[in-house]
């Protein structure tokens, strides 16, 4: 799809952006363009040319509707946890920022629900819809927001019990590129209206419409929780564990893999204690006492079957919080570690009875380059990320070299470029090995969709 050329943003258009929004709204300031130039991801920034901050969906559709008839190109930008670059502004124009649509619009608690604008943080939402029993699962551990989790069907540490954030969606309201505000989906959880144009927009990176309002399903806060960290003298053994335990009908609320060398860099940390072996972190939930410790049982008793060294499991909310911490901050110890260095952040999926296949391929390509790269993943998904260090352009082609040996094994083996983390700029170059013929269609939707290629363009599509 060869990108449009885009019209520069004149003193005109910040006139009717500021009539639209309000001056206080729409900044052309370096320093604001500086934060929302980049995300979290190792991807070059891109300056847009003008930020704006809307705070409700008629807003939205008026900035689009502007941008739509004079050929600039908008970015939605969520706060920029992206790893895939998803957010950044590659053509400059636009960069739509939903700090400040935040709100939750109502919660309906008899029915598990909970509508909200797109740019509350996950963590924000849960802090409020606590006080009712709920929570809204998908937890990709970043605060993220609602509308950057949506658009990127993140998923993350509890999608193995809960699905990703396209499984915790009902409704939402949508900005099409020419300023229509559409509703999609209903309140209802059975729903066999018509086409499935929820889940079109779901996942789609805010190439083919702006999110602005979303009705979420919540879940009852789980009154019993177990964690349990197992190590294993083999990947091979770990990864069959994981088999097991989800075999075993136990349905983990997470499952993480974590490779030798990732836990003995996890150790540095204060109070982190973990064998320098391929372990398993695990977490279950369940509605009473006694099953949980029935539950516990059963994997310790798996875990041993399949030559654990060594299985720490507890119910004790401070233990399980402590057990658990080296996992949860592991992306924070990670960077606090490595001074002068930057990760390439890969994230592949594959099939479960793939998973091992998948991880040791990774393991040989370590050995083949004699890489101290970091492997970390959602097993219990089939989804691994591998944490490749760069420091130099050197360093930095072979991760991108190595990046594609990885998401080649992982279609080889009937899996998916990304998991999790979305296209973005990374992985565009593999859409046509991943789709063939339906990227066609791909590109069909969204020409129909958003004629003049304005939505986030450069993103999903190969130029
Ligand atoms: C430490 C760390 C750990 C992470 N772990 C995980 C993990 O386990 N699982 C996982 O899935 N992800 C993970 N991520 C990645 C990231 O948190 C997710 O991709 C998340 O969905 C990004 O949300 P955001 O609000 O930051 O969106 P942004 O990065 O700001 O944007 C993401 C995409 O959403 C689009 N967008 C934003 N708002 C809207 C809107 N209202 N309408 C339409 N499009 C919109 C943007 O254009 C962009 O394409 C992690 C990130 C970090 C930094």
């Amino acid at each position: 799809m060869t990108t449009p050329a885009f019209a520069p943003i004149t003193p005109e258009i910040l006139r009717q952006l500021q009539e639209i929004l309000g001056s206080a709204r729409v900044s052309v300031a370096r320093a604001d363009l500086d934060l929302h130039a980049r995300d979290q991801s190792h991807h070059h920034a891109a300056l847009a040319e003008v930020v704006v901050w809307p705070t409700e969906a008629e807003q939205v559709a008026a900035v689009l509707k502007l941008a739509n008839a004079q050929h600039i190109a908008v970015t939605p930008w969520g706060v920029g946890t992206g790893l895939e670059g998803n957010a950044i502004p590659l053509h400059g124009g636009i960069l739509m920022s939903f700090e400040q649509m935040d709100k939750i619009l109502k919660v309906h608690a008899d029915d598990f629900q909970v509508t909200v604008q797109p740019g509350i943080g996950h963590k924000d939402l849960n802090a409020q819809v606590a006080r009712y029993g709920l929570f809204f699962p998908p937890d990709p551990g970043a605060n993220a927001s609602i509308g950057g989790m949506l658009a990127n069907n993140a998923a993350g540490i509890r999608t193995v019990k809960y699905g990703a954030t396209k499984d915790n969606v009902l409704r939402m309201q949508v900005a099409l590129a020419n300023g229509t505000l559409i509703q999609v989906g209903s309140r209802s959880i059975k729903q066999s209206s018509g086409y499935d144009l929820l889940h079109l927009f779901v996942g789609s990176e805010g190439t083919l419409g702006v999110i602005t309002e979303a009705t979420l399903k919540l879940t009852p806060i789980a009154a019993y929780m177990s964690a349990v960290v197992v190590a294993f003298e083999s990947v091979a053994a770990a990864i069959e564990t994981v088999v097991a335990v989800r075999g075993s009908g136990l349905d983990p609320a997470a499952l993480e893999f974590v490779d030798a060398a990732h836990c003995k860099m996890l150790s540095t940390a204060e109070n982190v204690d973990l064998d320098e072996k391929p372990t398993l972190f695990m977490e279950f939930h369940a509605a009473s006492q006694p099953a949980l410790e029935y539950g516990l049982e059963m994997v310790r008793e798996i875990c041993v079957e399949m030559g654990a060294l060594s299985v720490k499991a507890t119910s004790d909310p401070t233990e399980r919080k402590q057990l658990w911490y080296a996992r949860h901050a592991s992306y924070e110890i990670l960077t606090r570690n490595s001074p002068g260095i930057e990760y390439f952040i890969n994230d592949v999926a594959v099939p479960l009875s793939a998973y091992p296949a998948m991880v040791g391929f990774i393991e040989d390509v370590k050995a083949e380059y004699k890489l101290t790269a970091y492997m970390i993943g959602h097993a219990g998904d089939g989804n691994i990320h591998v944490d490749i260090p760069f420091t130099d352009q050197a360093s930095y082609d072979q991760a991108l070299h190595i990046n594609g040996l990885i998401v080649r094994k992982a279609l080889s083996l009937e899996g998916t470029s990304t998991g999790e983390h979305g296209v973005g700029i990374g992985k565009t170059q593999f859409m046509v090995e991943e789709h063939g013929a339906a990227l066609d269609t791909m590109r069909l939707l969204k020409h129909s969709l958003d004629p003049n290629g304005i939505l986030n363009p450069g993103k999903v599509f190969p130029d």
